[in-house]
C-alpha cells in the first residue's frame, strides 16, 4: 500500500495512527495516511512560523521562479496527479485531468502575481497638514496562513490558497479534507522539489473537528482561509477572533432560461453543470427557472442527455458519472428526492441509488421549501421549475440563503443586465451556467456562500497587509 505521510518542515512525518484512504466508488484502498495529534499541529505551525522570515525575504523573482518550477513539475506529473484525485474523490478521470490542468493555470496566475504585487503612492499633501510629505503604501505578507480545503476539488482548491499565499511571501499549514488528502501531500512534495524553503508549506492530516480548532485558535496563525460547508465556516469565523478569515462556502446555484434563449446552447451546458462530479461542485446547477413557454422542452431535452450518461468506475476513461463521496451522502440525496416527490415534485429521470452512486436526476415543480431547492444538494440532482415574468424569476433566484454564482440564457441583453444587477450573488454569467469559472477571475459569495474573494490577484490582496510609510 502506498504511504502518504504528513509533510512538516520539509520532511515526511508518520504517527502511530495510520488510516486507509478509500476509493468511494468501491471501497478499494487508494493509500495510507497518518492522523495528526496535537504535537504535529504544533510542529507544523512552529515550522511555518520559523520559515516566515525567509519567505518574506525572497525577492519577487525568487518566489516567481519557485512557483514556475513547481508548475513545470506538476505538468510532468499530470497523469499521476489526476489518478490520485480520481481515486481519492471518486471524480471521473477525465474531470480529474481537467482539475490538474486548471491547477496549473491557478499556479501560473499565482506566480504572475508574485511579479505584479506592488503598492502605490499616497498623495499626503492633498491635506494641508501633509505639505512636504510623501506617502508610500506597501503590501507585506501576513505570516502563517492556515488553509483548510474540501474533498471535491482537492488539488485546485488547495492551489487557490497555497499559490497566492506563497506568491505573497507567506507560509502555509494546509489541512486537506480527510477523504482526499493524497493530492495535497503530493503537491507539498512538488513544492519542496521546486526549492521552496523548509517549513514554508506543511500538510497535516486528521479530522477537521479536532485539528481544525487547534489551527484556528493558535495565536501564531495570522489568517485562516477555508473552503467548505457554511456550518464549518461559521464555526471557524467565530473561533478565529481577530485573525483574517476568508470563507468560500456552498450554494444552491440557479439558472434563468428565458423564452427567447438558444436552447441548443443552454440545455447541454445545464446538464453538464448539474452532473459534473455527480453535482459535488459548489456552483453546481441545482435550480433551473425556465420561462413557461420553454420549460417542457428544456426538461425533455435535458432528460434525453442525462439518461444516456455513462455511469461507472472513476478511473475508466468513458465514465461520466461516478460515486458520491460516501454512502451516507448518497442516502441523503435519495431521501431528499423522496421528500420532494411527496411534496408534489415530478421525477422525470434518474434518482436510483446503488451504494454510493446516484443516477443523474431531473425533477420538476419542486416546492421552494423542499430541501432540494432550499438547501445545497451537493449531488447529481437538478430542479427545473417554471416562471411567467422575469421579475418572478429574479425573485425565485434570490429566494435563497446562498449567493455564490448565477447564470441566465437570453438573447435580450437589456433583460440580462437587469437580472445581473438584481440577482444577489458574487458572480452572474450571461448566456452561461453558474458552474462556469476560470481561475484568475474574482470568485466568492454573498449571504451563506461566504466572505472574501479568491482568484490569485484577489487572494493575494486578502493575504497581504497594507502598511503606510511616510517621509
Ligand atoms: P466540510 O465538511 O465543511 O469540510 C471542509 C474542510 O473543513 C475539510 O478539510 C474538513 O476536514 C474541515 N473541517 C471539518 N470540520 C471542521 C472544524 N470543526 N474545524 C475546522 N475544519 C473542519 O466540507 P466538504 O464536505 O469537504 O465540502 C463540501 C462543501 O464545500 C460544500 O458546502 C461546498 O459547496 C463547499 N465548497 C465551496 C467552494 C467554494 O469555492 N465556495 C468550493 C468547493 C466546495 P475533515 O474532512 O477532516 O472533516
Amino acid at each position: 500500500m502506498t504511504e502518504y505521510p504528513m509533510w512538516i518542515d520539509g520532511g515526511e512525518v508518520r504517527t502511530n495512527d495510520a488510516r486507509p484512504v478509500r476509493v468511494p466508488f468501491d471501497g478499494a484502498i487508494a493509500g495510507q495516511i497518518y492522523l495528526a495529534g496535537r504535537e504535529h499541529v504544533d510542529a507544523a505551525i512552529a515550522a511555518a512560523k520559523r520559515a516566515a522570515p525567509a519567505m518574506r525575504e525572497l525577492s519577487r523573482h525568487e518566489r516567481y521562479s519557485i512557483l514556475m518550477k513547481a508548475h513545470g513539475l506538476l505538468g510532468q506529473r499530470r497523469e499521476e496527479m489526476a489518478q490520485a484525485i480520481s481515486s481519492e474523490s471518486g471524480k471521473p478521470i477525465r474531470e480529474a485531468r481537467v482539475e490538474v490542468d486548471r491547477s496549473l493555470m491557478t499556479l501560473m496566475f499565482s506566480a504572475e502575481e508574485a511579479h505584479r504585487l506592488h503598492g502605490e503612492e499616497v498623495p499626503l499633501d492633498a491635506h494641508p497638514g501633509g505639505k512636504g510629505k510623501t506617502g508610500l503604501l506597501v503590501r507585506e505578507p501576513l505570516g502563517v496562513i492556515v488553509a483548510i480545503t474540501p474533498f471535491n476539488f482537492p488539488l485546485n482548491l488547495a492551489m487557490h490558497k497555497i499559490g497566492p499565499a506563497l506568491a505573497a511571501g507567506n507560509t502555509v499549514v494546509h489541512k486537506p479534507a480527510s477523504a482526499t488528502p493524497i493530492s495535497g501531500i503530493l503537491l507539498a512534495r512538488i513544492f519542496a522539489e521546486a526549492g521552496l524553503p523548509n517549513g514554508a508549506l506543511n500538510v497535516i492530516t486528521g479530522p477537521g473537528g479536532i485539528v481544525g480548532d487547534m489551527l484556528t485558535l493558535d495565536p501564531r496563525v495570522a489568517m485562516v482561509t477555508f473552503t467548505g460547508s457554511p456550518e464549518v465556516g461559521l464555526r471557524l469565523r467565530n473561533l478565529a477572533g481577530l485573525k483574517r478569515v476568508t470563507l468560500e462556502l456552498g450554494s444552491n446555484s440557479a439558472v434563468i432560461i428565458e423564452g427567447d434563449a438558444d436552447l441548443d446552447k443552454a440545455v447541454p451546458k445545464c446538464v453538464a453543470g448539474a452532473f459534473a462530479h455527480s453535482g459535488q461542485v459548489c456552483i453546481s446547477v441545482q435550480r433551473i427557472f425556465a420561462q413557461e413557454s420553454v420549460r417542457d422542452e428544456v426538461v425533455e431535452r435535458m432528460c434525453e442527455i442525462a439518461s444516456k450518461m455513462r455511469i461507472g468506475h472513476p478511473l475508466e476513461d468513458a465514465t461520466e458519472i461516478s460515486s458520491l463521496i460516501s454512502e451516507d451522502e448518497a442516502k441523503r440525496i435519495e431521501g431528499w428526492i423522496g421528500e420532494a416527490r411527496e411534496a408534489g415534485a415530478g421525477l422525470m429521470t434518474g434518482g436510483g441509488r446503488r451504494g454510493t452512486t446516484i443516477d443523474p436526476a431531473i425533477l420538476t415543480d419542486v416546492p421552494p421549501s423542499a430541501n432540494l431547492c432550499a438547501k445545497e444538494a451537493f449531488g447529481p440532482v437538478v430542479a427545473v421549475n417554471s416562471y411567467r415574468t422575469l421579475d418572478d424569476a429574479i425573485a425565485m433566484v434570490n429566494d435563497s440563503d446562498y449567493g455564490l454564482q448565477a447564470g441566465m440564457y437570453t438573447r435580450d441583453l437589456e433583460k440580462a443586465f437587469r437580472a445581473a444587477r438584481a440577482v444577489h450573488v458574487g458572480g452572474f454569467h450571461i448566456n452561461e451556467i453558474p458552474a462556469w469559472r476560470v481561475d484568475q477571475m474574482p470568485y466568492g459569495g454573498v449571504k451563506l456562500s461566504g466572505t472574501g474573494r479568491e482568484g490569485p490577484k484577489y487572494a493575494v490582496e486578502e493575504m497581504t497587509e497594507l502598511k503606510l510609510i511616510s517621509w
